[in-house]
């Protein structure tokens, strides 16, 4: 129950245990330009232009900063936690100037602050991050994705923690890149950046005066490996990571199998079910009010009295996996709980239960 990577399902594993075939064999390209096409209707994005490569997360925030940004571009990074803070430090790399709206710890950057620098009229790229892993916070993004719009910013979502575990309507809402990762709620193993890029924000990279400065993300070299592979032909930059694409495939048919909304208020009543429960137990979320908390994992602060480390200890004796504090503020007073994925009332009771009784041990 950490927030990745997390439990996979049965069909998901067997893909990735299979003899691995040739990157260039029929069956591996229709896997392909099957997770091309699935990956439009799971990122609600018909005309949006998908990118599978392997690399994790990070690798996809530096896959969309990269080919966004040039030497001198202003870049508004709206910052909820620890992954906030890497996009910026990532965007300076490419020689953007980065401004950096902090919110303060489990709470968002509210949309007047936000509008106050957009309104400045020096940006061209505004990053967002769904649902911070760190703090657990989840910013709406329609309303952030409309302020980008009203003042001609490019837009990039970070839906690391929320791909598939929460609702994203990237085409309607505006949003130009949306970016995840296959091992949280994607439900593969590490291992696989996923990209989805919007006509708008293809056009920006096509009209760069300068090439991008990272050569393995560059879109350059994987535009035509993407259309090749939608077009169901063979097409070559650096190679796939042939089980794991298999095994995302597999994903993609279970999610859309379930449903999208379906599969979204699971994981919302699974999210509320469990903050219940630890509410009830005297825990106290990271997230400062219920309408800010993820639905794809928990964060609570040790009880008082309460050693951290030894309390996780405890509750891993019991049968659950979570995790530590990562954000270096408060990373040693709380723990976070993933519940994406795969994720059931079995869990959620099983890991309530391990808490309870770990609790009780303490004192
Ligand atoms: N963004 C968010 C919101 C994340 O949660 C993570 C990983 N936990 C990343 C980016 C980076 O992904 P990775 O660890 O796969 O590089």
């Amino acid at each position: 129950m950490i927030p990745g990577p997390i439990e996979f399902a049965p069909e998901v594993m067997e893909k990735m245990g299979q003899p691995t075939i040739s990157l260039l064999a029929p069956v591996f390209i229709e896997s392909f330009g099957r997770c091309l096409e699935m990956m439009r209707e799971i990122w609600q994005c018909p005309s949006g232009q998908p990118f599978i490569v392997a690399g994790s997360g990070t690798f996809a925030m530096d896959m969309a900063g990269s080919n966004l940004t040039e030497v001198g571009d202003h870049v508004l990074v709206v910052s909820t936690g620890y992954f906030g803070e890497r996009y910026a430090e990532l965007l300076k790399r490419y020689g953007a100037k980065v401004t950096l709206l902090q919110a303060a710890i489990g709470d968002v950057v509210p949309l007047e602050k936000v509008e106050a620098e957009l309104s400045k009229g020096i940006y061209k790229l505004m990053t967002l991050t769904h649902v911070d892993t760190s703090t657990g916070v989840f910013v709406a993004p329609k309303a952030m994705a409309d302020l980008a719009l009203k003042y001609n910013v490019l837009s990039i979502l970070d839906g690391v923690c929320s791909v598939a575990g929460q609702e994203i309507k990237q085409e309607e809402w505006g949003i130009d890149v949306v970016i995840t990762a296959s091992q949280k709620a994607v439900g593969v193993p590490p291992g696989l950046a996923l990209v989805m890029a919007s006509p708008k924000a293809l056009s920006a990279w096509k009209g760069r005066n300068t090439p991008v400065a990272n050569y393995y993300a560059d879109w350059e070299n994987w535009l035509p490996v993407m259309q090749t592979h939608q077009a169901r032909g063979i097409s070559y930059f650096a190679t796939p990571p042939v089980n794991l694409i298999q095994a995302l495939e597999t994903s993609f048919e279970l999610i859309l199998k379930e449903g999208l909304e379906p599969r979204f208020n699971r994981h919302e009543r699974l999210a509320e079910n469990f903050r219940e429960e630890m509410s009830r137990m005297g825990f106290q979320s990271v997230v400062r009010s219920s309408e800010l908390q993820a639905h794809t994992l928990s964060t609570f602060f040790f009880p008082e009295g309460v050693v951290g480390p030894e309390f996780l200890k405890r509750v891993a004796e019991n049968g659950v996996v979570i995790a530590g504090g990562l954000l270096p503020e408060i990373k040693t007073r709380y723990f976070r709980v993933g519940h994406m994925g795969i994720v059931n009332d079995e869990h959620i009771r099983r890991t309530a239960e391990a808490i309870k009784l770990a609790l009780s041990a303490q004192y």
